[in-house]
Parts: C-alpha cells; structure tokens; sequence
C-alpha cells in the first residue's frame, strides 16, 4: 500500500489530500500539522475551513484511509510520498524583505524529513514556491540524508478557494515538474499513478521542475493582471460614461481573450495573488530584469489603487464626510464561498473609511467577529518602504461593531458598502432596507452585484464599479 503524507493541513493540505483519499481508496494519506487546534478541527465536525462540498469528502474519507495528526515525523518517515504545503508568506524583515518569499517553514520541514526518514521518499513541493526553490531543498535533504535518496518534484496547486473541491475533482491541469533523470522520470510516474486515478491523461502535464515552479507564478501573474486590466478600464469608464460590463462582454467576446475573469471590483484578494506577484517581481529583479519587475509590480499597485478609489468615491459622493456616518460592509471575506479574509480588500476599505471616522457595522455570513477585529487591528505592510513596518493603524475599533444579520446591519445605517459577492446579497429585500436607512441612503457595490436601475427606482444613490453614475 502506497503511503502519503502531506506537511502542512490547511486551504490546500486539506483539500487537496481529501480529494486524493476519496479517488484513491488503496492509498492511504495522513495530513499533519505542528498546529494541534487545527488537527483537532480537521477530526471534528466543525472543519477548520469553510468550502462547499469540503465536509463530504472529509466525511467519507476520515478514519478509512484519511487521518489527520500532528504526530509529524512518524508519518513522514512511513510515507513513499511527501508532499509539503506549508505555508509561504512574504518576508516581513532582512533581504528581499516585503517582496521575496519567507522559506522558513519550508526549509525547517525539509530538514525535519531529512532528519526523520529511514527510507527513500519522493518529496513533493505542493506550496507555491520561488523558481529554483527545488535545488536548495534537494541541497537540504542530501547533505542531511543518512545515505537514502531523496526524488524533488514540483506538484503546484491551481485550486481556488470557494470552488475548491470542483477544481479537485475535475482540474483544468496536474502539473508535475521533475528531474530528466531515470530517478526523476520514475518519481513523476509515480505520481502521474496517483492522479491518473481521476484525471484524465491529457489533463497531466509533465514538465523540468523550473518549469513547474515558474508556471504557478506565471498563472497567479496572468491572472491578477487580468482583473487589474479590467478594473484600469473600469477608472475609465467611470470617467467617460461607458459601462464596464458592457465592455468587458464586448472584449471578452474576442475568442483571443475569452469571457472568463473580466469582472470589474474593488480589487483582488487572497493569501496568493499579491504574495506570488510581489515574489516574481522580486526573482526578476534578482536576475537582473527590473523592466520586467517593474511591469508586474503594476498589477499590485493598480489593485492598491482600485480600493484607495472605492473609499474616495463613498467619501465624497456623502457630501465629503463619513465622520460619524454609519456605514454598513456586507461581506469581509476576500471572495464568495470562503471564509478566508487573507489580504481581503475589504481589510482596506473598512480601515480608509475609520481613517475617515466612520462607524462600521459589518456582516459577513462566513467571518467571526474575532477574525475581523484581528484583520482590522494588524499594521499593513508597506512593501515599497519594508524598513518601516507601520505602526499598528490608530483605528477606532470601538467604532466597528459586527452583527451576524444584512438586516439589522444596515438598520439606521448612511450607506451600504458591497465588498463580497455573497449570493445572499443580491436578493436581500433592498426595498425594506431603504425603509430602514438613513435618508439620502447610498449603495455603493463593490462587486457589481446589484441591480443598478432598481436599486435607483426603490430610492438609493448607487455607485457601482465602472457604471455610469447617472444611468
Ligand atoms: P495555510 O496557512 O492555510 O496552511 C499552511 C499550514 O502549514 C498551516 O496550518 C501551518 O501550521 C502548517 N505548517 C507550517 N510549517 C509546518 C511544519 N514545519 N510542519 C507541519 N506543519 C506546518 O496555507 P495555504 O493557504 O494552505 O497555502 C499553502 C501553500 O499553498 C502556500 O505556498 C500557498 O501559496 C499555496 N497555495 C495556496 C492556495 C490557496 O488558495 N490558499 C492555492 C494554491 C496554492
């Protein structure tokens, strides 16, 4: 029986090795982490992250050939397969500080299972990590093996979380990166073995491990630079009058393009988009490409300034103050179907509309009233100035208070501010809302969400994304 384990159990460890547990049932797969609270939420009924059709899977699979523990090394040392999907921030202090990716995790679970391991393994990067980040831990693991062989592969996870089990069990690719040698050519078999259980084979794709390992920055790359790209256009269109979500169905028509990613909002967020781009920008610039650092470093900055522009535009479309206003946030999660707030835009909304005084009311069907106060309190860090980390913003966080109902969040409120495209929130009974708001009563919709024409019919100024103001 082939044995996996998996270092590191959280939105992809998780996910990712249940899927593997339900499609395999031969194999058997333990996910461990250093982090008992959530071990212990992986063996409850309360899993540790929220993702439709998660609690099924995990359900089906747990106790047969799914185990979760934070007995690390004694699964490490009985597994064939190591995956590793550790967590990889960017670097808060020393070189590369605010733009290179932190390997600290990364190196110490590398030398964990050099130090642990009685048998050969094949080690699997499953954690998005800088080019080349394959021949320092190959360094890690042979200069530390006691004379067992160590096969590195690059496995990149393109799941997203809110669709993550959809994305599991039907991907649009598996890429795996290995070595041409005998060794590496055995160790992506293997691997393509336990994959090709589900996926089809075309779907498989087997590359050099750079490859591999650049291809997942790249994706990130392309993919927040498209939603940059269509929220510069929606600046633009706010300027001129045209609409962009007709634009985006015109350009997304062209088969060149493609209809998909093409929505306009108050940004991007997500524990990936910015940490992979800050990191690619950072390799381009280790390798001597400051031209092409510099394009990707706009991607972050116009997503910086997508947000700075939403509060600007609830500032002064309510008569140049907030200062005392009750604004209501419905969603704080950085994307529907999460309950994830890493790098939400929402964090920043909320914190430019306090600088301005405002008093938050925020409901978020997904995000405990602890998570946001702790997401509002952190400093933000400055990644053009990473020598001064900024001090802990002087927010008022007396002034936020989160209820755990639309209704009542908006009850006596000046304005309602859309920052997460829940479902729920477009078909909330905007009419019996208005009743209850402040008079003039402001929508301003952050993801486009609402229906525009009829919010205005019930009473509402509404600003949406790219919109007209006046149609
Ligand atoms: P996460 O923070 O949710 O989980 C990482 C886990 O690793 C944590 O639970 C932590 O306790 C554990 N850990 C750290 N060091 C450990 C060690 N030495 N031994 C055992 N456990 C250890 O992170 P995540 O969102 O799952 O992301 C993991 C990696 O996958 C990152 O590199 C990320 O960029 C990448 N990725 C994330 C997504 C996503 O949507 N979240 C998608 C694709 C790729």
């Amino acid at each position: 029986m082939v044995k996996i384990c998996c270092i590191g159990a959280g939105y992809v460890g998780g996910p990712t090795m249940a899927v593997i547990a339900l499609k395999c049932p031969e194999i058997e797969v333990a996910v461990v982490d250093i982090s008992v609270p959530r071990i212990n939420a992986w063996n409850s009924d309360q899993l540790p992250i929220f993702e439709p059709g998660l609690d099924e899977v995990v359900k089906q699979c747990r106790g047969k050939n799914l185990f979760f523990s934070t007995d690390v090394e004694k699964h490490v040392s009985e597994a064939d397969i190591v995956f590793v999907s550790v967590n990889t921030p960017t670097k808060t202090c020393g070189l590369g500080a605010g733009k290179a990716a932190d390997l600290t995790y990364w190196e110490s679970a590398a030398r964990m299972i050099a130090d642990v391991s009685k048998s050969s393994k094949i080690v699997v990067e499953k954690s998005t990590v800088p080019v080349k980040t394959a021949e320092a831990i190959e360094k890690i693991l042979t200069h530390n093996s006691k004379g067992i062989s160590f096969q590195i592969l690059s496995n990149p996870e393109f799941l997203a979380e809110g669709t993550a089990i959809i994305n599991l069990l039907n991907p649009d690719r598996v890429l795996i990166g290995g070595r041409e040698t005998l060794k590496g050519k055995e160790a992506i078999q293997m691997l393509e073995d336990v994959y090709a259980h589900w996926v089809p084979k075309d779907r498989i794709i087997c590359t050099n491990l750079w490859s591999a390992e650049l291809s997942k920055l790249a994706a990130n790359a392309f993919l927040a630079q498209r939603i940059s790209s269509v929220n510069a256009m929606s600046a633009l269109c706010e300027a001129t009058g045209a609409d962009i979500t007709q634009v985006s169905y015109a350009v997304g028509k062209d088969a060149r393009i493609g209809p998909k990613f093409l929505n306009a909002s108050v940004g991007f967020g997500g524990s990936c988009f910015q940490k992979d781009i800050l990191n690619l920008v950072y390799i381009c610039e280790c390798n001597g490409l400051p031209v092409v650092a510099n394009y990707w470093k706009q991607v972050i900055k116009l997503n910086d300034y997508q947000k700075t522009r939403f509060v600007n535009q609830v500032v002064s479309s309510m008569f140049n103050t907030v200062a005392d206003k009750k604004i209501t946030v419905l969603g704080f999660a950085f994307k529907k179907d999460t309950g994830d707030t890493r790098e939400s835009p929402a964090i920043d909304v909320c914190k430019g509309l306090l600088g301005d005084k405002a008093q938050l009311s925020i409901y978020d069907p997904q995000v405990s009233e602890d998570q946001i106060k702790r997401d509002l309190s952190m400093s933000k860090f400055d990644w053009d100035h990473p020598a001064h980390l900024q001090p802990p913003s002087p927010i008022a966080i007396e002034k936020v208070r989160v209820v755990r109902d639309a209704y009542e969040a908006t009850k006596d409120a000046h304005a309602l501010c859309i920052l997460t495209e829940w479902e729920e929130f477009r078909t909330l009974d905007y009419k019996r809302i208005y009743e209850n708001m402040q008079k003039p009563a402001f929508v301003f919709d952050g993801r486009n969400i609402v229906n525009v024409k009829r919010l205005r019919k019930i009473g509402f100024i509404v600003y949406s994304i790219g919109k007209p103001l006046d149609a």
